[in-house]
């Protein structure tokens, strides 16, 4: 808890002394540590990893940078001490009206990454943003603040993106986002992969030959250092770094960063609670150290707060889920299959009961034109043809069709609310799928659609829609509206009346530089669930 009336001497003593607002109190409440380095001094530029923003709010956003002048050397080839960080707000790209500076610590604890959580800024409006530290001034990056939450507004646009495998192709989709006009970006998870280098040769993947076009450092992932290791050899990357800095992100995790498939306290081996609730710990602090992310982020004791809201005047009210800290293990042992009683019981949960309650609370009719369920896993509920014999359809036991008693409440919250203006975003599929939303076994009534946008690398060069598995899938489920197997984004662009949806592809990710098309376009009308091609 801070002390705010020694919050506010520290402001007016901060803004007294510079003509300037301090960092974050919580900083500043407290005092310098005694092993601070006050006056660092670099051989090499300490912002090899960009600068970053994220959670807008209406008065701010949080600015994050991580010193790595040698990324993937032990402590990033930094001095194990704190370390004093300056950081600067302009109204221009020039920086010549500053608004607002202010100094924060890059602790060793946290790998010498930097969270501000900047108030007091106007609505609605861009800001560009530095670090200082030493004599090295970082690149400049752009954020923006969201409308007051009582602001009409007409038009909300932003990219739905993750799933980007460092091997599996160049980053080019981050630089078609870099370069779109975006509010916002929504990255739903596997920021970075936790499995090994498995060498230059060439291997299969999805059945066809494929040679790693760059690769991971050292083995499967398990310690903190591993986790900051892998997360810096992504955050490499110029085209990562200028989508960071080209617009703030609401980031959320979903499996790869921790293991392949995690749920909830369980991995996919069987290993013990105990011991992957110690990997859990350090795979989700070091999220926490590369992400934009507020400090009610922050880890404690092994978990994170990741689910919360925002709102875009009465346009748009956004709710970002966790699917992966509080749900079930899944079915059947996570293979592809019927569904079963298991995949059907009630007990069993993607949410957890208190962020289902929690969503259910603030997922009703108000003064928003539209809602948006931002989150990791496909709500589609699509029937596959098995791989093996056998003539029944199966469904992903990690998505939520392998979670159906929670796939229904929620359905049938947004139905019985009489919401027709809910819009479902995820991802994790490495492929687009656009679909209308209808309960399992009620095939007449559309509730919702949702938006699950491909992978930016994952799965390298796609092959497209006319393969045999987009084929039966597509006739297997008729609410189904689109599928392809191609690298990119989404883009949503929301206005009053219409969302529409573009879904982004790129024919190549393993030559550099490919231009984005557009697959498809879809739209919903405001008060009409369903969506039609457009
Ligand atoms: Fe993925
Ligand atoms: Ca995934």
């Amino acid at each position: 808890m801070i002390d705010t009336r020694r919050r506010r001497l520290l402001q007016a003593f901060a803004a007294g002394s510079a003509g300037l607002l301090p960092g974050p109190a919580w900083l500043h409440a407290q005092a310098l540590p005694r092993n601070v380095l006050a006056r660092p001094t670099f051989d090499r530029d300490p912002f090899t990893l960009g600068v970053a923003s994220g959670e807008p709010a209406s008065d701010g956003f949080v600015l994050w940078t991580r010193l790595a002048p040698q990324p993937l050397e032990q402590g990033g080839g930094m001095v194990m001490k704190p370390v004093v960080v300056t950081w600067e707000i302009a109204q221009d790209d020039a920086f010549r009206l500053i608004v607002r500076t202010g100094e924060t610590l890059a602790h060793p604890e946290l790998a010498h990454s930097v969270h501000v959580e900047v108030e007091g800024l106007a609505p609605a409006r861009p800001y560009w943003y530095r670090f200082v530290v030493g004599d090295a001034v970082s690149p400049v990056g752009r954020s923006a603040t969201l409308p007051a939450s009582d602001a009409r507004v007409d038009r909300v646009r932003f990219a739905v993106a993750g799933c980007q495998h460092y091997e599996e192709g160049h980053y080019t989709a981050w630089r078609r986002i870099a370069e779109e006009p975006l509010d916002f970006v929504f990255h739903y998870g596997d920021y970075i992969y936790e499995g090994p280098d498995r060498g230059s040769g060439e291997r299969r993947m999805n059945g066809r030959p494929f040679t790693p076009l760059r690769r991971h450092v050292g083995e499967e992932i398990y310690s903190l250092d591993d986790y900051r290791r892998r997360h810096a050899l992504y955050r490499g990357d110029r085209d990562l770094q200028a989508a960071h800095a080209s617009a703030p992100w609401f980031v959320s995790f979903d499996d790869h960063e921790i293991d392949n498939n995690w749920a909830g306290d369980s991995d996919q081996d069987g290993t013990p609670r105990e011991l992957f609730l110690l990997r859990r710990a350090v795979g989700m602090q070091a999220f926490y150290e590369h992400m934009p992310l507020r400090r009610a982020s922050l880890p404690v004791d092994g978990a994170m707060r990741m689910h919360r809201r925002a709102g875009f005047g009465d346009l748009l009210q956004a709710h970002f889920l966790d699917t992966r800290q509080y749900r079930s293990d899944q079915a059947n042992g996570d293979r592809d299959a019927a569904q079963d009683a298991v995949a059907r019981a009630p007990e069993r949960s993607m949410l957890g009961r208190e962020q289902e309650r929690w969503l259910h609370d603030g997922l009703r009719p108000d003064h928003h034109r539209w809602h948006v369920i931002a989150q990791q896993v496909g709500l589609a509920n699509l029937a596959m043809q098995p791989r093996g014999p056998g003539s029944d359809v199966v469904y992903s036991m990690d998505q939520w069709s392998g979670y159906l008693a929670n796939r229904r409440r929620l359905l049938g919250h947004i139905e019985q609310s009489g919401m027709k203006n809910v819009v479902t975003v995820s991802g994790d599929a490495h492929r687009h799928f656009a679909s209308d939303l209808l309960q399992d076994g009620e095939e007449s009534k559309v509730i919702s659609s949702e938006f699950l946008a491909t992978s930016i690398t994952s799965g390298s060069d796609g092959i497209g829609e006319d393969d045999d598995f987009t084929r039966t899938t597509r006739s297997l489920n008729p609410h189904l509206k689109a599928m392809v197997d191609k690298r990119g984004y989404a883009l949503c662009d929301v206005t009053r009346e219409t969302w529409t949806a573009e879904l982004k592809v790129l024919d190549r990710v393993m030559v550099p530089d490919e231009p984005v098309k557009v697959h498809a376009r879809f739209a919903i009308e405001h008060g009409r669930p369903g969506m039609q091609r457009g």
